[in-house]
């Protein structure tokens, strides 16, 4: 069993099919040359070594030794995996897909090799519920708009949508010790990991906590960073300690329902989980979108701007903005960020700055503990109206007034930007010059009204676009 973006043992397909042998071996390729190249962050690396540790001791119990391969590439992953499978006589390699355009090739190339060796590879599927290629248009293509893409899968769920995958019960008698010692002296820490605790049990409780306390009123408090009110399982869900077939079946359970008759908090949240298969489908069928390339391609052609002072002061939440630094140090703080959040800094940064939005993108994939390509391409080139059913170039968010309501009383900036503590009225959205002098924090670097008019007119001028 080769393991991937899938470090648990519920809920997965190849670990199951594994385990139907009588000797069952599991391998984890250690990638740290590959994860400098795709920018991921320490705060992910360090939840992935954590959960890795917790895997092992779940994998013993079945009598699964577990053994972490140094490898640095992919690359030099196959020739590992290839090496492994040659010493130990293996006869089969499960692993479940991942649809990234290298983490794709590397599955080809390691079907490739042992076949070639006379070693069955098989691979199976746990990332959505539909598997890419099965919610697709008549002209079979993947819907490029996503209530056209949540319709067919909601009509089409009780047929295509994969079944949890039943709990492993090894019958494993194999001698083979573990062997992770590739993982000792990895420093990987970081002050946000208590937040972050590894482990399938965390995960499982928050899935529990989120539907008894937090479900219900989903809809209505979703929008609210000071709320507390989503599930916080993006990092679980990130490096696969759940995934999202737990966390979909495990709202029809708790609703007593079926997918088409959920309650409104349940239903929005099930759309959320939707949009995140939605993002996985729509970059299976583009790989160009790993190649940095926007989704509308027309949209390449934009002039975004590089200024770096500027991506700096966006980085370090010294835009002026309250609610836009508050999120940008919430993330620095936690490796987290409140969805609303994401897409207001996002737009800041594309439509209030113009910068790049794949400078946007890059920084969050080395910031953010839930890193996830498919979702993080998805968000950036949605805020920044280059992507697959994106906001339209016109739509730009007013962050005062995102502020003002979805942080109304100012709660959320009051606690990531402290110096405006003392502030208690509306002011705290929009703060005055002489409160800005009083608490030594900066003016606005940009005016909302120009800084959108410049964006409108940069986008205007593709004519593609503006049709
Ligand atoms: P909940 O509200 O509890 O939702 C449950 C799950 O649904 C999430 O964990 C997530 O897996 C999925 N989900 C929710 N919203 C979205 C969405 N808009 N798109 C896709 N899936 C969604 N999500 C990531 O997992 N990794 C990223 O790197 C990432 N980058 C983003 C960048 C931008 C610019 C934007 C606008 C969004 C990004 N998102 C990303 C989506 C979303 O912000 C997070 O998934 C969400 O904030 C995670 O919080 P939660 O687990 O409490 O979500």
């Amino acid at each position: 069993m080769w393991f991937r973006a899938d470090l648990r043992v519920a809920d997965n397909p190849a670990l199951y099919q594994a385990c139907q042998a009588d000797e069952v071996v599991a391998v984890y390729c250690l990638t740290q040359t590959q994860w400098d190249q795709h920018g991921v962050s320490r705060v992910q690396r360090s939840l992935i070594v954590r959960q890795i540790e917790c895997l092992r001791l779940e994998l013993e119990a079945l009598n699964i030794p577990l053994i972490v391969l140094d490898c640095g590439t992919f690359e030099r992953a196959v020739p590992a995996i290839v090496g492994l499978v040659e010493e130990l006589s293996v006869e089969t390699l499960f692993f479940n897909a991942q649809y990234e355009l290298n983490e794709e090739r590397m599955s080809r190339e390691v079907q490739f090799e042992l076949q070639s060796k006379g070693c069955d590879a098989h691979m199976l599927h746990d990332q959505c519920l539909i598997s890419p290629g099965g919610v697709m248009t008549g002209k079979q293509t993947v819907p490029k708009v996503f209530s056209a893409f949540k319709r067919r899968y909601l009509a089409d769920f009780y047929q295509l949508a994969r079944a949890m995958a039943p709990k492993p019960t090894s019958r494993s008698t194999i001698s083979v010790v573990s062997d992770v010692a590739s993982l000792e002296g990895l420093s990987v820490s970081t002050p946000c990991d208590e937040l972050w605790p590894a482990g399938e049990n965390e995960a499982f409780a928050r899935l529990e906590k989120f539907g008894e306390m937090r479900l219900r009123f989903y809809s209505r408090d979703r929008d609210h960073p000071a709320r507390a009110a989503t599930s916080t399982l993006s990092p679980y869900l990130a490096v696969g300690i759940i995934s999202t077939a737990q966390c979909l079946y495990f709202a029809l359970e708790s609703e007593q329902a079926s997918i088409d008759a959920l309650g409104e908090g349940a239903q929005v949240w099930v759309s959320e989980l939707i949009w995140r298969d939605f993002y996985r489908h729509v970059l299976w069928s583009r790989p160009d979108l790993c190649r940095h390339k926007p989704y509308k391609k027309e949209t390449d052609a934009l002039p975004w701007s590089s200024d770096a002072e500027a991506f700096e002061i966006w980085k370090e939440g010294r835009t002026g903005f309250p609610l836009v630094d508050a999120a940008m140090r919430q993330l620095k703080q936690t490796g987290w960020m409140h969805n609303r959040l994401r897409m207001v800094v996002a737009m800041f940064l594309t439509k209030h700055l113009n910068i790049d939005w794949r400078l946007g993108e890059a920084y969050f994939m080395s910031a953010l503990v839930d890193a996830d390509f498919a979702s993080n391409n998805g968000g950036w080139q949605w805020s920044a109206s280059t992507g697959v059913d994106a906001v339209p170039y016109f739509r730009i968010f007013n962050p005062i007034r995102q502020s003002e309501r979805f942080d109304e009383c100012g709660e959320f900036i009051r606690t990531f930007v402290p110096e405006l503590g003392q502030i208690v009225d509306k002011t705290i959205h929009n703060p005055r010059l002489d409160q800005r002098a009083r608490f030594g924090y900066p003016e606005m670097m940009v005016d909302h009204a120009k800084a959108t008019a410049n964006t409108k007119a940069m986008f205007k001028a593709l004519s593609v676009v503006a049709k």
